[in-house]
């Protein structure tokens, strides 16, 4: 062991055998869990796995409640706006007033749809399995519920409150359950999130900022033979549009626009009145979203000034860049110290994704976002994970949960 590494109390002893026993009933629940599709949008399954949390929650004697989410306001293929039902987020909540409030989240959903190839858990080796979610996130879902099960047969719970957010949305940025991280924030002194750590062990330490934004382009329909003329072609505009938008690529340090999707037209003899493109932006520092949406209006008056031309833009920026600040320095220095007690090696990288802790960081929350388990190959028919950092990794949360119970709310206090 580091020689500077803080040695385990009998409590943080316990919980850890504890948790060491608890790897094969994680492993099972973990491969239940992932074999539930539960892609975003399929509220079927979204739900039947929420039910599945409730029953796995019970032994945390906490209150249960659900929180119903706005729906998503789209833009479709024919430049309308449609709305789209999230689903409803689950919440367990523990003593609300105790003098420490820890916030932890963890997504439901995953990216594969129900129509998706990808739908089954399988052992890849003895020590990894491959399947939909397995690492991002039904594995940190695992991490979590464990680790504050360790908690809660601890005897330091009395200093110690919190509340768990499973959202529904986060794999499509979470544009419902967004809009209760603000509060969230201002409730909790400290977030946990159980995002994958990256396949090399490491931890997300800054993230980029993310914006998702559709583009509509009106022009006028005519016949391509009679009276081409007469038309004013929108794919055309957007034609334009793209070239402008991919151009401002290079021009500011950190900020990456890429083009995603394009749908217009009908018939080549046709000229097409509509065209809808969406596209992402990812920034660094927080006002390079000013900039960004500068050179968008000037770009789309400019367009604009056509005849007959006109192009809309929606969306907005979702997530603010995730930069760091003392409390959350802090917050990752006694993470650390844990991962030395533990003798599992923790560092923090910056990457251009981004998740929940963006959003909670912005509202003031200082968050750790990658304590889910070990795993690799996310959003692909490849993610698979390592078995053994599901009680890995439980032990680490729960000695941070433990250690923050022992040193109670002063540590957070803003002038330290
Ligand atoms: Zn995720």
């Amino acid at each position: 062991m580091n020689r500077s590494a803080k040695p385990l109390s009998t409590i943080e002893e316990d919980a850890c055998r504890w948790l060491e026993q608890q790897q094969t009933e994680m492993e099972s629940r973990l491969w239940q869990l992932a074999n539930i599709n539960s892609g975003s949008y399929n509220l079927d399954g979204l739900a039947q796995v929420a039910q599945t949390l409730v029953e796995w929650a019970e032994p945390l004697n906490c209150e249960i409640s659900y929180i119903d989410l706005q729906p998503q306001v789209m833009i479709n293929a024919k430049g309308q706006s449609v709305s789209q039902p999230l689903g409803r987020a689950l919440k367990l909540r523990q003593r609300p007033q105790a003098p420490l409030q820890v916030f932890l989240c963890a997504h439901m959903d995953t990216v594969f749809a129900l129509d998706h190839p990808f739908q089954q858990v399988q052992q890849l080796d003895a020590e990894h399995i491959n399947g939909p979610g397995v690492a991002d996130l039904k594995g940190g879902i695992m991490v979590m519920l464990y680790a504050l099960q360790a908690l809660e047969a601890s005897p330091l719970t009395e200093s110690i409150g919190w509340t768990v957010l499973f959202n529904p949305d986060e794999e499509i940025g979470s544009p419902g359950s967004a809009q209760l991280f603000p509060q969230l924030a201002q409730d909790h002194h400290l977030g946990l999130i159980y995002e994958p750590c990256f396949a090399d062990g490491n931890l997300a330490g800054e993230r980029k900022g993310s914006g998702n934004f559709s583009t509509i382009s009106h022009g006028k329909a005519a016949h391509a033979g009679r009276e081409h003329h007469l038309g004013r072609n929108a794919i055309r505009a957007m034609a334009d549009f793209v070239r402008a938008v991919d151009q401002l690529n290079g021009q500011r340090a950190g900020v990456t626009i890429n083009v995603g999707i394009i749908e217009g037209g009908n018939a080549t003899n046709v000229v097409p009145d509509t065209c809808v493109m969406k596209f992402n932006i990812r920034t660094q520092q927080p006002d390079d979203e000013l900039w960004c949406k500068e050179q968008l209006q000037s770009i789309i008056a400019d367009i604009n000034q056509s005849d007959g031309i006109s192009i809309e833009l929606h969306g907005h920026f979702g997530r603010t860049p995730k930069v760091m600040t003392p409390a959350w320095q802090k917050l990752c220095d006694l993470l650390q110290a844990c991962g030395q007690s533990l003798q599992i090696p923790i560092d923090f990288v910056a990457t251009g994704g981004c998740c929940d802790g963006n959003n909670l960081a912005a509202a003031g929350l200082p968050n750790i976002d990658t304590l889910g388990v070990q795993g690799g190959n996310i959003h692909s028919d490849q993610e698979y994970m390592r078995l053994a950092s599901l009680s890995e990794k439980a032990k680490l949360s729960a000695l941070l949960l433990l250690r923050l119970a022992a040193a109670g709310p002063e540590l957070w206090s803003p002038d330290k």
